[in-house]
């Protein structure tokens, strides 16, 4: 029980939070186990930052620099940005948080997609605020339907471009028309955790909008192509009022000295970085062929994972899949909690793990009921 007769309560929100379930990371049988099910890059992140880590072990007695300034400089270096408008964090989870924690409140709504991050409505409802959210039209945020949920108490609307769990993506044209129609004083976050990946000429990660905009902010992550997620590290790009705010809210600490180190040397690793990019493209392209080639549907992806729609007939759900893959080794991402009941998340991994998947999927596909 989280709350007892006569004793403490959280506030308002708190209970009505459905704690977030990370990737499975254990198999049920297989010689090998292939985590599939959180993104993480299967190059691993580059060797120099390993080294940069590393070389901050002996520190551990010494606060980080609280303002994070050698990071942010690299970062405003690496993506020609002005290092006083962005804000790091431990993971952009919790730069998310902190923009939520700031602008919204008991009363405000915010607004995010119906196959959005789950960290949305966490951070929604942690700040006391309502979420609102919006039916997406082909697996993909609707730009109308965001429009038209719009009231004097929307205060943040969150799109993550591309989507997880989707991959799917709003091409440039789309966000600036959703950012047009928001009111001044609604906050449109742009989560661009997966913006290395993509190769689209129509997409932008946003930074010619939150540079000319005083209600868009984006944000960043060091946990996906960068292949630092054990570190924690993500960051936010938005005007300097809203730096500001997220500034005097944030644990002055919130970053280690090695994270930022490491973060600093993967940054610098543009090789490595290119190297992940074309394993993912070629990669992706080759699981959503195979996966379509059995009989399965791929949502067409741009970023490091495709959402793969199973059957809805005895022994060929989604379920029954997960189990038969997990019997091999093989582990991917559970889609219930994102309303997708028949589709699993597969991670695009390194050629073994892409084509052990195929390979079970086959049989599984094969197998008579
Ligand atoms: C993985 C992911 C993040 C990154 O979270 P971190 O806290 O930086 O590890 C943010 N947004 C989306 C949509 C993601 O999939």
């Amino acid at each position: 029980m989280s709350v007892q007769e006569g004793g403490p309560r959280p506030k308002a929100g708190v209970l009505e939070i459905a704690p977030y379930v990370p990737g499975k990371s254990k198999a049920t049988g297989g010689a090998k186990t292939y985590k599939l099910s959180s993104n993480e890059t299967p190059l691993g992140p580059s060797p120099k930052a390993i080294e940069a880590y590393r070389a901050h072990a002996d520190q551990l007695h010494m606060y980080p620099d609280g303002s994070a300034s050698a990071l942010r400089q690299a970062i405003a270096h690496h993506y020609s940005l002005n290092p006083d408008h962005i804000v790091c964090g431990c993971g952009s989870d919790e730069v998310l948080h902190l923009i939520a924690q700031a602008y919204l409140g008991v009363g405000d709504e915010a607004i995010y997609s119906r196959h959005g991050f789950l960290v949305y409505e966490i951070a929604i409802r942690a700040a006391g605020a309502t979420p609102v959210v919006a039916p997406e039209t082909d697996y993909t945020t609707d730009v109308d339907a965001i429009l038209g949920l719009v009231t004097p108490r929307t205060k943040m609307v969150f799109i993550a471009n591309p989507n997880n769990p989707t991959g799917t993506y709003l091409p440039f044209s789309e966000v600036k028309r959703l950012h047009a129609g928001l009111p001044k004083d609604c906050i449109l976050v742009l989560d661009a955790a997966y913006a290395e990946y993509v190769r689209r000429n129509d997409y932008s990660a946003g930074i010619e909008l939150v540079a000319e905009s005083n209600n868009v902010v984006m944000t960043r992550t060091f946990s996906k192509i960068y292949g630092l997620a054990a570190a924690r590290l993500g960051w936010i790009y938005c005007p300097p009022a809203i730096a500001d705010a997220l500034n005097r809210i944030r644990g002055p600490f919130n970053v280690t000295t090695a994270a930022m180190a490491a973060g600093i040397a993967a940054l610098q690793d543009t090789a490595h970085t290119e190297k992940a990019a074309v394993h993912n493209e070629q990669w992706r392209g080759w699981l959503t062929e195979q996966l379509t080639a059995i009989g399965l549907t791929v949502t067409p992806s741009v970023g490091n994972f495709v959402l793969v729609h199973f059957p809805d007939e005895d022994g060929k759900r989604a379920a029954d899949a997960d189990a038969f893959l997990l019997s091999r080794g093989v582990v991917l991402r559970r889609m219930e909690n994102y309303h997708l009941p028949q589709a699993l998340r597969l991670s695009v991994g390194d050629e073994e793990a892409n084509r052990v998947t195929v390979q079970a999927l086959s049989e599984f596909m094969a197998q008579k009921k």
